[in-house]
């Protein structure tokens, strides 16, 4: 069987020569770039309202640039963390560390001091970026990672305080003005003449943009490599699938309008978040209206507010939206768009949402962090298949390969490969985990499960690869299993996701305990609650909420292994099927 190709290519050579700033700032003529109104808002801040137009975003940019270079010397291939909620000025600084050649790395604004940590030192990040209310999280990482406070930058300046005695985010409020902040710099850049070269030259797009973070079929969360060029083509690819500026459509099949609004919810850390919510939304002339944090009332609200026209959602999102009565109360109807990525959604919930949305054109789309991002996506102009993932975004070509090897046909499942110029170039200084996915001959392994339709629908029926994703995020088992086995209470831990109606998935623990331990939870179920509650603990004082045991803990004698010790995972999610069943 041949592979899978998708139904169209981009027109146009990818280009090589330019970064992601270049790309996005510097030129708008790109034939598939929608027009823009002139002088519209790029950037709005959902909760301050500042705002930014193009302008003033390359004035800033450039301002921040010569301050980074003056203060830290910052050079190309030199490595910054970025570890902030969204923010208007979170492009900018990605922009600025781009044009100085610099590599960004995003780091979820939640993760604990230790997880963060281990990114940074991952990394070997010589900058951290990060906000106010993020501030002591991030000192306590960059210390042991061997960051002067010094190369620490805050974000946004600290809201004062508005009624007296308020205590949020006092120890940031205090600390802050003995660190730089992206306002300071800004300010000094006037005074600053150019004081760098920006990288260019024919292959300047193959320099690493991004090393964003993910475990990929296995183990714990690596640093992939992604390259400028890798996200501009899929900036393209996506593009070109939209029919962004195809001549003769009619306006109601038009995917980008000059005047559009998108929805910023989503994390700027996260792949998603990243290339489509951001870059691809301001590329297609939208304004993004960048929301520091979701909740649910304050997302309807802003969806009126701003006449939101796009949304790019999870999965948990949809289901608040089709579940929770609130949702009747706010008029949605400027919305013509609404795409849902990052974890499965299942055809109930995707049917009540276009049945309560009728004039809402919903689907999905499916990518990953190494595929940097989309593979493939629901057609605008067409009703999306309940349960696809849509169809092959152009230039993206797959394979499905069963259990024995062979390649599957249409219908038949198996584990999807790809490739397209959109995927990350490896995992940075890592090579048995680049060769184990990015295969010879520039295929990706996505370690899901997937078949093809006839029609051209991928429809993605399974994990193969050990991730749990928990409200679109990823959980890797192995980091948990690592955390759990240093408790002294832990003898083995094996750790697989259970469904969650919300959520998507949550992580429960099996957990062999150290002999005396056992015996007295045999004893007394008193004292099981107990330990279950330690080890429970254990996980929420170290890892970021969505990593918590919130699927339970489950005592065993052993965890099943092969005889060279790897865990038997299908056997430990059947045994996690049963335990559902009994509860
Ligand atoms: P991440 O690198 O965090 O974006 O995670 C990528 C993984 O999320 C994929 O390999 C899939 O397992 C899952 N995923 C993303 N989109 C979808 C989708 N539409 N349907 C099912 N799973 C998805």
């Amino acid at each position: 069987m041949p592979d899978f190709h998708p139904h169209h290519s981009v027109p146009y050579p990818y280009p090589r020569d330019i970064t992601i700033p270049q790309f996005i700032l510097d030129s708008d003529t790109h034939p598939l770039r929608p027009s823009r109104l002139a002088g519209s808002t790029w950037l709005v801040d959902d909760v301050t309202g500042r705002a930014f137009g193009l302008e003033e975003i390359r004035e800033r940019v450039e301002r921040l640039a010569r301050a980074i270079r003056e203060e830290w010397g910052v050079r190309p291939g030199d490595v910054a963390c970025l570890y902030s909620a969204n923010d208007v000025d979170y492009p900018i600084v990605i922009w600025a560390l781009h044009r100085l050649g610099a590599v960004v790395s995003c780091a979820n604004p939640s993760y604990t001091h230790s997880e963060l940590e281990y990114q940074l030192s991952a990394t070997s990040s010589k900058l951290l970026f990060t906000s106010s209310a993020s501030l002591p999280t991030a000192l306590k990482a960059a210390s042991v990672a061997h960051i002067a406070p010094s190369n620490i930058v805050v974000l946004s300046p600290v809201p004062p305080a508005r009624t007296p005695g308020e205590c949020f985010p006092t120890s940031a409020q205090a600390e802050q003005g003995e660190f730089a902040t992206v306002q300071g710099l800004v300010d000094r850049g006037w005074d600053l003449a150019k004081n760098y070269a920006e990288p260019r030259g024919p292959d300047v797009g193959d320099s690493i943009a991004f090393l964003s973070f993910s475990s990929g079929t296995t183990g714990l969360p690596k640093a992939i490599a992604i390259a400028h060029r890798n996200l501009i083509a899929n900036v393209l690819q996506v593009a070109m699938h939209e029919r962004c500026t195809e001549r003769g459509l009619r306006d109601e099949d038009r995917f980008a309008l000059p005047g559009d609004a998108c929805m910023g919810v989503l994390p700027m850390y996260h792949i998603y978040g990243l290339v489509m919510n951001l870059h691809f939304v301001l590329f297609c002339g939208m304004t993004l209206v960048v929301c520091p944090k979701f909740n649910f009332q304050a997302m309807l609200e802003s969806i009126v507010r701003h006449h939101i026209t796009h949304l790019y959602i999870v999965p948990p999102q949809v289901v608040m939206l089709v579940n929770n009565p609130i949702t009747k109360r706010y008029d949605l109807g400027h919305v013509r768009f609404a795409m849902v990525g990052a974890a499965p959604l299942s055809r109930e919930v995707t049917e009540k949402f276009k049945a309560m949305f009728p004039r809402m054109r919903m689907g999905q789309g499916y990518g990953m962090t190494e595929t940097c991002t989309i593979v493939s996506k629901f057609l605008f102009q067409q009703e999306s298949v309940n349960g696809s993932a849509g169809l092959l975004i152009p230039d993206t070509v797959a394979r499905i390969v069963k259990e024995d090897g062979s390649i599957a046909d249409y219908g038949e499942p198996g584990e999807l490969w790809v490739k397209g110029p959109q995927m990350a170039l490896c995992y940075a200084n890592n090579q048995k985990a680049t060769e184990e996915t990015f295969l010879p001959e520039g295929w990706v392994r996505t370690g899901d499960e997937a078949l093809m339709t006839k029609e051209g629908n991928l429809f993605v029926v399974d994990r193969l690869k050990e991730i749990l994703k928990v409200n679109g995020y990823q959980v890797a088992p192995a980091e948990l299993e690592g955390h759990l086995i240093v408790h002294p209470y832990v003898q083995d831990a094996g750790v697989v996701g259970i469904a969650d109606e919300y959520k998507g998935e949550v992580p429960l623990g099996f957990v062999v305990l150290e002999p005396s331990v056992a015996a007295r939870v045999r004893a007394s179920a008193a004292e099981a609650g107990q330990v279950t509650a330690e080890l429970k603990k254990w996980v929420a004082d170290h890892k970021v909420r969505y990593k918590h045991l919130e699927g339970g803990v489950e005592f065993v004698e052993a965890v099943p292994k092969n005889p060279s010790g790897k865990i038997l995972r299908r056997l430990l999610r059947e045994q996690a099927k049963e335990v559902v069943r009994l509860r």
